[in-house]
């Protein structure tokens, strides 16, 4: 099994990269923040805990987070790996993932970075905001916190990946199929 960490800010195009990944690499894609989101729309105690956090641009609870993951893994068959969007967001989370892949016998196989500036990340998201309708790409004070809390929180796990040998860093800044063809140019290799 394979098990791949798309990496990279809001905005970076993760999940706009994570179909055609899939695709080609037969995996399942896991994007914690879709799992949330549907947890919100169902109405769940999880979702309704999730939410008002979401909105504020804040990071939910790691344990949270780590359980969607350890149940999507038990309950996902016939799969050549998994493509992880959004998770992990903490060095806590890494080191759980680490832990949970181990019980299989296996090992992350590469982190998968999209790079692009902050000020990008602004203009997408705005964008982004007319399109899809998320409550959490709507105001910019909560874009704000979201790109803080990136650096703050997320950003250290460059340098976990980096010190593991599996950080692959992708530059984000193109077309959709500019960056597409770069991804599968670095996986291909892999
Ligand atoms: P984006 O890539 O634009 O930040 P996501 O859909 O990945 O959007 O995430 C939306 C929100 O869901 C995050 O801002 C955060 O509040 C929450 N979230 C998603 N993944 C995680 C995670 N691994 N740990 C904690 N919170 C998360």
């Amino acid at each position: 099994m394979k098990y791949y960490v798309l990496f990279g800010p809001p905005g970076a195009g993760k999940g706009t990269q994570a179909g055609a990944m899939v695709d080609r690499y037969h995996l399942c894609h896991l994007s914690t923040g879709e799992l949330l989101r549907s947890e919100i729309a169902a109405g769940t105690e999880l979702g309704m805990q999730a939410k008002a956090l979401i909105e504020a641009g804040n990071l939910v609870p790691d344990e949270v987070v780590e359980g969607m993951i350890e149940s999507k893994f038990l309950n996902t068959k016939n799969v050549e790996g998994f493509l992880l969007d959004g998770f992990p967001r903490t060095i806590a989370q890494a080191e759980a993932l680490d832990k949970l892949v181990a019980k299989t016998g296996e090992s992350v196989t590469a982190c998968v970075s999209l790079m692009i500036p902050d000020a990008l990340i602004q203009e997408r998201i705005a964008h982004r905001a007319n399109i899809e309708g998320r409550a959490d790409d709507a105001r910019p004070e909560v874009v704000q916190n979201r790109i803080k809390t990136y650096h703050a929180k997320t950003e250290p796990l460059i340098e976990f990946y980096k010190a593991a040998g599996k950080y692959k860093e992708i530059d984000g800044v193109g077309s959709i199929d500019e960056v597409r063809e770069r991804i599968f140019a670095e996986m291909d290799r892999l």
